[in-house]
């Protein structure tokens, strides 16, 4: 008897779909129960098979490997239903940790789920937590926000939007594009406590720690190659308060000689923040203003 057997004797497994995390790279990160669903299953959904067939060899895994990636997604299901109807048990994989994240799978599950079957999750690696918990930054609150835009004015842009968030920020990253990303990051946070993890649990994982603008010089002196988690602290609490206050004081200035969109409009370009949100503070303002006036009027 094998090893694998040994410690995971068949057993049934209900039907359905099962969403199977695998390795980030280490191949010894993968749980018991993923084997077995993985080795039991009547067939495995997967990115690449040239990938996934790696992780079969080593554990003498199911062989039946169905491609299913971005590009066939809409072909691949109706077979992958046939499967699931007719009561067998298909695991869902990608090329490396847990399937839907930054991952194709979300409209598999739920087109199985609107067809009647069970989806069910086996947990395990996923970069987004390995590189959390040995960032040192806080883990209490974190924001996932995958891959940023490619060009630096859609990135920028989409910094904005996150600065805000109280919660450490968590961004998958190409190995290419890791020293604009943190430069942007830089300019756009501030310079927030910043870690860069690269090629986790592989040869050579590696972990660079610091200011975003003191990682942003290190990535174009020393870019890392391989796969890339860069996470930022939060904003401090003081710094959202000073900017908070610091808007105010800049739209009550502006309002005094401009219109609320004006005033408005000068401020958000002033901060690097959303003219919207923006428009909306000076709107308030202006109201405020009004009624100071009606209530205090100059001599
Ligand atoms: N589903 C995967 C997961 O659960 O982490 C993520 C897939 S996404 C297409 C690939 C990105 O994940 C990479 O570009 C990189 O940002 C991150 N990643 C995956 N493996 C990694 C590793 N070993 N070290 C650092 N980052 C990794």
């Amino acid at each position: 008897m094998d090893t694998l057997t040994a410690l995971l004797p068949p057993a049934p497994i209900d039907p359905g779909l099962y969403i199977v995390a695998t390795p980030i790279g280490n191949l010894e990160d993968v749980t018991l129960r993923a084997l077995r669903v993985l080795r039991d299953a009547d067939a495995i959904a997967c990115e690449d098979t040239r990938t996934t067939v790696r992780l079969v060899q080593r554990y003498g895994l199911c062989r039946t490997l169905l491609p299913y990636h971005e590009h066939n997604a809409r072909q691949a299901l109706p077979g992958i239903l046939r499967r699931l109807a007719a009561g067998e048990v298909v695991a869902l994989v990608s090329d490396a940790g847990t399937p839907l994240i930054s991952d194709p799978g979300y409209r598999l599950v739920e087109a199985v789920l609107e067809a009647g079957h069970a989806v069910v999750p086996i947990p395990g690696a996923s970069a987004i937590l390995a590189g959390l918990v040995a960032a040192a930054l806080p883990t209490d609150r974190f924001f996932f926000a995958g891959f940023l835009p490619n060009r630096q004015a859609a990135r920028r842009a989409a910094l904005e939007e996150l600065a805000a968030v109280p919660g450490t920020l968590v961004f998958y990253e190409a190995p290419g594009r890791a020293a604009s990303a943190l430069a942007d990051i830089a300019v756009v946070l501030g310079d927030r406590p910043t870690c860069l993890a690269r090629e986790l649990t592989k040869k050579f994982e590696e972990w660079r720690r610091g200011p975003a603008s003191v990682l942003a010089v290190s990535a174009t002196e020393d870019p890392p190659r391989g796969e890339c988690v860069i996470m930022v602290a939060p904003p401090s609490a003081d710094a959202l308060a000073t900017s908070a206050e610091d808007i105010d004081t800049m739209l009550r200035a502006a309002l005094a000689h401009d219109s609320v969109r004006d005033a408005a409009s000068a401020v958000a370009e002033a901060t690097g923040q959303k003219r919207r949100l923006v428009y909306a503070r000076a709107l308030e303002l202006a109201g405020e203003l009004a009624k100071e006036l009606a209530e205090d009027p100059e001599p």
